[in-house]
């Protein structure tokens, strides 16, 4: 069998690209040239082959609208060439039009086997034939613009997520497309045949019949949300209802809760408090901003109640991050709790006040309350949750006390801004200058603003007076009971400052132990002392022991022995001349270390007396355990001794249970003769008072001294 045709072909050229480029096939020269007039005429561009091997390798190498191919041909028959043909256009639709001779049915039937798309008779008509080629290449144009639309159209199907059901016009459901993607639970409610209405569970029948009803209406896509909870999980489903043709619907479906899930543990992220899992300072900021607006329209309170506790990092060497984690949960549990049981004791007809419990930082917790007609009930409320949250918390082998102080501030006292209400609350905690243990609740107000305004002058002050020396140190005698004799004498500072005058030690002693400022004034007074002791010797007086009040905050400094121990060497003054008065606050949580300087410092020859005894913690059982020498009875007890028996018995106690450790006994504050004659009936080895002595600058104890001096 011959491969090659005729040497006679027109090979291919590059047309016009708006020219349809058809190709001729046939062995008779004079019909090709003939249909190549004709129908370059008619707009065609034509290539001729003159058999099926040219053809066929044309075809390899250039495309072609469309091909009129002759069935007689010697070799390679129009016929084999059109099967030939199909194959190397591999499905794509060009039309192949086949010449057969007048009423050959044979040819014909055999021409639409081969995969011709058409025929025509021998002789060609051209005007036909070029009417023909365009209809048939325009149709196949429209088919391959189909094929590629259905083409695409099922890609889009394959790659989308959703779920589709065809829905007739009352809802019947006719056809599902990956129907798998959607929950277990939906899934088996979608079944063709069946309503979906019908189908559907309660839990999400009611969003989607809102939307398919709304969709009926407007004849537009709806769209609806269904959360639903299947085997404990939260599930999401999106779906739109989208009008098709003749009266049909597409229900679009898509499973969105992994989205969702996505989602609310970003929002988790941004709002909640990874170790509690209670609102953060940024959704505390948001809500209290919101309730803030509402209570403005709606002329109602908002109140703020800001629990400070004392620095919880301090725990963390002992019981580690995870510890400080669980110690926050306990905290957070307390609160709940609390407020819980303190809104049940509220009458049943009284509405619930709005709330929300945030942690603002790793040691502050607020709790907002809004909505307020009357914010009075707060200060009992941060009572009684205070109670709960002081008790001791059990973590491992540890058992930790927080030192909590509440701020509360509202919107009638204070501010209507957030940065307000919560920097009031601030204010409020700052207020609080006890520096012993104690749980409290201060709520703001302009006193207070104007108190915590004047306790930031008299800091900025009082730095600059410590640093020039400016301080002064009194001296107040102490007398033996049953003789009158000196036995010693407190130093007790004085301040006299050049804006403000004499500034009370009762009211800047807080303040400069809240500031860290009583280390250095705690420097100045014994340094000031001890030059004292140093010039009373060298004028030749009989020095008595000078008690020195020394703040629980410097006694609890790793430095405190050996300051003392080289203060002593240094002014080379008998330890015994000096006495540490200390309060009972030295017992408490967070000065253990001060507890071991106590007794380091009377090993080393210093007296120690328990200073204000009967304000503190006042248990008795404790004193045998105090590294102690002397017990001051507080002022309170002694200026009401001769008219109140309670505090004559409490003095009473006092006396006998220090007399039965071996503690000496002496009150402070004696005004008045009949304070003291009660205080020696009652066996009291000592007295500091105005009645015997006021406190004087040094220049002015000598009188105290009289009948002293060794020289006389
Ligand atoms: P304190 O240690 O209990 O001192 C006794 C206070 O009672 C002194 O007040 C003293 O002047 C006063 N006082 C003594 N007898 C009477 C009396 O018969 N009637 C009345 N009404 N008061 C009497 P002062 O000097 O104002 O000191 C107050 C507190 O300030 C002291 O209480 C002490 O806790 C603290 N303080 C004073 N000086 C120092 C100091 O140098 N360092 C430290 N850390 N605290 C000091
Ligand atoms: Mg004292
Ligand atoms: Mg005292």
């Amino acid at each position: 069998m011959a491969t090659t045709d005729s040497l006679i072909d027109v090979q291919p050229s590059p047309d016009a690209p708006q020219r349809h480029r058809l190709l001729i096939v046939d062995d008779d020269l004079a019909v090709r040239m003939v249909s190549r007039l004709a129908l370059s005429k008619a707009g065609f561009g034509v290539t001729e082959a003159s058999g099926g091997y040219t053809a066929l390798s044309w075809l390899d190498s250039h495309r072609f609208d469309a091909i009129l191919l002759d069935a007689r041909m010697p070799g390679m028959d129009g016929f084999e060439t059109c099967r030939k043909m199909r194959e190397q256009l591999n499905g794509a639709p060009v039309p192949i039009i086949m010449a057969t001779g007048q009423d050959d049915d044979d040819s014909i039937d055999a021409a639409f086997e081969s995969g011709a798309t058409d025929f025509v008779v021998k002789p060609l008509n051209w005007r036909i034939i070029s009417q023909r080629l365009s209809s048939l290449i325009g149709a196949s144009a429209v088919k391959k613009h189909l094929k590629s639309r259905s083409h695409q159209i099922s890609s889009m199907l394959k790659t989308s997520s959703e779920t589709m059901l065809l829905l007739d016009s009352a809802g019947i459901i006719q056809g599902t497309h990956q129907i798998e993607r959607l929950p277990t639970e939906l899934r088996a409610q979608m079944i063709v045949g069946r309503n979906v209405f019908h189908s559907l569970d309660d839990a999400f029948s009611d969003p989607v019949i809102v939307a398919w009803s709304t969709a009926q209406r407007t004849q537009d896509c709806e769209s609806f949300i269904v959360e639903y909870s299947e085997e404990g999980k939260r599930q999401t489903v999106q779906g739109r209802f989208v009008p098709g043709a003749e009266g049909e619907w597409l229900c679009l479906l898509q499973d969105q809760s992994a989205v969702f899930d996505c989602e609310q543990q970003a929002v988790d992220l941004a709002y909640k408090d990874p170790a509690t899992g209670i609102a953060n300072e940024k959704r505390l900021l948001e809500e209290l901003g919101n309730r803030l607006r509402d209570d403005r329209e709606t002329h109602s309170q908002t109140a703020v109640l800001r629990f400070s506790a004392s620095d919880l990092r301090n725990f963390e060497p002992a019981i580690g991050r995870d510890g400080v984690a669980k110690m926050a949960q306990v905290i957070v549990e307390r609160l709940e709790l609390g407020l819980d049981s303190f809104l049940s004791t509220l009458p049943v007809e009284t509405k619930r006040p709005e709330h929300l419990i945030a942690r603002l930082s790793e040691s502050d917790y607020v709790i907002i309350f809004s909505a307020l007609h009357d914010s009075e009930f707060i200060e009992d409320l941060a009572t009684l949750i205070l109670r709960r949250v002081s008790t001791s918390i059990e973590i491992g082998d540890h058992l930790l006390s927080i030192d909590w102080t509440v701020g509360i501030a509202d919107t009638g006292e204070a501010s209507s801004t957030t940065d307000g209400l919560l920097t009031a609350t601030a204010y409020a905690i700052q207020s609080d200058l006890r520096s012993s243990s104690g749980h409290r609740v201060h709520r703001y107000n302009a006193e207070l603003k104007a108190k915590i305004k004047l306790d930031i002058e008299i800091e900025r002050l009082l730095r600059r007076d410590i640093a020039d020396g400016v301080l002064e140190m009194y001296y107040q005698p102490k007398f033996d009971l049953s003789d009158l004799s000196l036995i010693g004498m407190e130093a007790l500072i004085r301040w006299n400052n050049a804006e403000m005058g004499f500034v009370s030690p009762a009211q800047f002693i807080p303040i400069a132990e809240k500031s860290g400022l009583i280390i250095s004034l705690s420097h100045l007074v014994v340094e000031k002392v001890f030059d004292q002791i140093v010039a009373w010797r060298e004028e030749g007086y009989r020095t008595v022991p000078v008690s020195i009040n020394i703040s629980g905050i410097h006694l609890n400094t790793r430095t405190i022995v050996e300051e003392f121990r080289a203060g002593i060497q240094h002014h080379r003054i008998p330890p015994e001349l000096v006495e540490l008065e200390v309060t009972e606050s030295i017992m408490v949580d967070g000065m253990s270390k001060a507890f071991k300087n106590l007794t380091d410092l009377r090993d080393m020859g210093i007296r120690v007396a328990i200073d204000d005894f009967g304000t503190g913690y006042s248990s008795l059982s404790y004193l045998k355990d105090l590294p102690a020498d002397c017990l001051k009875i507080d002022r309170s007890f002694v200026q009401s001794i001769t008219s109140d028996p309670t505090a004559e018995a409490i003095a009473r106690a006092i006396i006998t249970v220090g007399h039965d450790v071996n503690l000496h006994v002496i009150a402070e504050g004696a005004e008045t003769a009949e304070q003291l004659n009660k205080l020696a009936e009652l066996g009291c080895d000592s007295v500091q008072g105005y009645f015997t002595g006021k406190p004087v600058p040094s220049s002015e104890f000598s009188v105290f001294f009289e009948g002293s001096l060794l020289a006389s």
